[in-house]
């Protein structure tokens, strides 16, 4: 009885492993690799690269959302709190850091990218960064790449050179997502970008899954920035990931599992976002790893960062010649040296809030916004104010 009891738990444990595959960019990668004879790049390439120590780079992205119905049509909150978790993990912000174990806190790396939903559509006209679609389809096949493909439902991307596409949308099966990696680019420009589950895009507290805290978006990122896994190689090539500074790992490793767990006659890095572990238990990048992901934007991804529509670096975004914009910070109305015009306001996500037309009074009330930094758009310029 016991025994039986035991092949019961064993069988639904391994039932719900296999219920979620966690991250599919391997097995996509193989199949676009059958599917069209190309080289992939070569796993084990470990070189020197250049890791600037200040790197603070723009990444514009657009986010196509493509619902058939409400639940699947993601709030902009929830967009706007994925691009909260990729700008703290990408920058050591988040708040799990402090809880690293010491024995990998001397290689956690600040990776200096801030992702901004993009300001202007294709036609150079002022836009959200999202991109909402209606789609017949009622979900979509992992692999088919069908959410990539007007034709097909879908919506056809963006750019690529320009714009990081991550299409949201309900996966088929177990998947929370993929991504393409940098020399699929070449391959394929017409699949370049990340696809993310919808249930699994952003922060949602209101999940009990596992997966809600964003950290997909956070390791597919990774992937569309040339990173492997920590475990590709299993025990042999430093893990096969091209970094001796993420420990060789044997297995992938879910759940959420204590320090110190051991394989490869060395402490798991279990915590590294590019392992499988729950999203309230993967908290850092290694040095090597931002060395890669850097070296991927400056050799692969260049134009999106030559790109120019993306504001969350404010001060570059700023115009130098003044009107004057009073007081600042500001409470309730903000002083604006115009007459007669259009004025635009714009959070640090590239996201326009308000739209006003300003009077002969020069005065815009502010004082519906919540505190923060905004950028101010007129015609003669941008401009950045404080709210308090
Ligand atoms: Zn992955
Ligand atoms: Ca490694």
């Amino acid at each position: 009885m016991r025994f039986l009891l035991l092949i019961i738990l064993f069988t639904f444990s391994l039932l719900s492993f296999g219920q979620i595959q966690r991250c599919s960019t391997d097995e996509y990668r193989e199949v676009l690799k059958e599917k069209f004879m190309y080289n992939s790049h070569k796993k084990q390439d470990k070189r020197q690269f250049f890791y600037p120590s200040n790197g603070n780079y723009d990444i514009p992205v657009v986010v196509h959302v493509l619902y058939n119905n409400d639940e699947q049509n993601i709030s902009d909150d929830r967009i706007f709190s994925q691009m909260e978790t990729l700008n703290n993990d990408y920058n050591a912000l988040n708040i799990e850091i402090n809880d690293i174990p010491e024995e990998f806190q001397s290689v956690i790396a600040t990776v200096g990218f801030n992702f901004c939903l993009v300001q202007e559509d294709l036609n150079g006209s002022p836009f959200s960064g999202i991109n909402r679609v209606y789609t017949d389809s009622e979900s979509f096949q992992g692999f088919s790449d069908g959410m990539k493909k007007s034709e097909e439902g879908g919506v056809d991307p963006w750019d690529v050179h320009n714009y990081l596409n991550i299409w949201v949308c309900d996966l088929n099966g177990n998947t929370l997502g993929f991504s393409t990696m940098p020399d699929d680019l070449f391959a394929f420009p017409e699949k370049d970008g990340i696809v993310i589950d919808y249930e699994y895009f952003g922060v949602d507290v209101s999940s009990t899954s596992p997966y809600n805290l964003g950290r997909t978006a956070t390791h597919e990122v990774g992937h569309y920035f040339n990173l492997e896994h920590t475990f590709s190689s299993g025990c042999s090539d430093w893990g096969g990931d091209g970094c001796d500074d993420t420990p060789a790992v044997q297995y992938a490793t879910y759940g959420c599992p204590s320090y110190p767990q051991e394989s490869c006659s060395s402490n798991d890095m279990t915590m590294n976002y590019m392992d499988y572990t729950n999203d309230a238990c993967m908290s850092m990048f290694t040095v090597c790893q931002a060395e890669r992901m850097i070296d991927a934007l400056l050799t692969y991804r260049t134009n999106l960062i030559a790109s120019s529509n993306c504001s969350v670096s404010v001060d570059d975004f700023v115009s130098s010649n003044h009107i004057s914009i009073f007081p600042n910070p500001v409470i309730d109305f903000l002083n604006i040296d115009i007459q007669n015009n259009f004025v635009t306001i714009f959070n640090i996500y590239g996201q326009k809030i308000m739209y006003e037309y300003i009077l002969d009074n020069n005065k815009l009330d502010v004082s519906t916004l919540s505190a923060g930094t905004y950028i101010i758009s007129v015609d003669m310029g941008h401009y950045k104010f404080t709210k308090e």
